[in-house]
């Protein structure tokens, strides 16, 4: 049994980003904790279909264990692991929302953007 209300977050590895996404999922969605499953471009891998079933298994653990109630995919700015344009972002992130979407966890999904001043945008799918 768990206390607190958590989301699920599926974001980069980049520590420039982690601090922003889980203060900024915590504000709007008025949650206590944050589990974080961590790859390079990890919206690259989802929106190509690498490595998902790793992704898949970690994100059902946050899902069924400590009862999240959200998904939350992002990209971000100057990102190493994934080095392409913003519009090629977004676009990798709106189709990993549809890939996560399909998992079928009964939980909410969204994508955010975090931009050249390490602040939050919300994808509009
Ligand atoms: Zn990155």
């Amino acid at each position: 049994m768990v206390d607190g209300k958590f989301a699920t977050s599926i974001s980069c590895m980049d520590g420039r980003i982690q601090i922003p996404v889980n203060d900024w999922i915590k504000k709007n969605y008025s949650v206590d904790y944050v589990d974080t499953i961590t790859e390079p471009g990890v919206e690259k891998k989802i929106s190509e279909n690498i490595d998902i079933e790793q992704i898949k298994s970690k994100a059902e653990i946050s899902i069924y264990k400590h009862k999240s109630g959200m998904i939350v995919i992002s990209g971000h700015h100057d990102c190493a692991g994934n080095p392409v344009s913003k519009e090629e972002h977004q676009s990798q992130i709106r189709k990993s929302i549809c890939s996560i979407k399909s998992w079928n966890m009964s939980v909410e999904v969204i994508g955010i953007w975090i931009n050249d001043k390490w602040e939050i945008e919300k994808i509009k799918e």
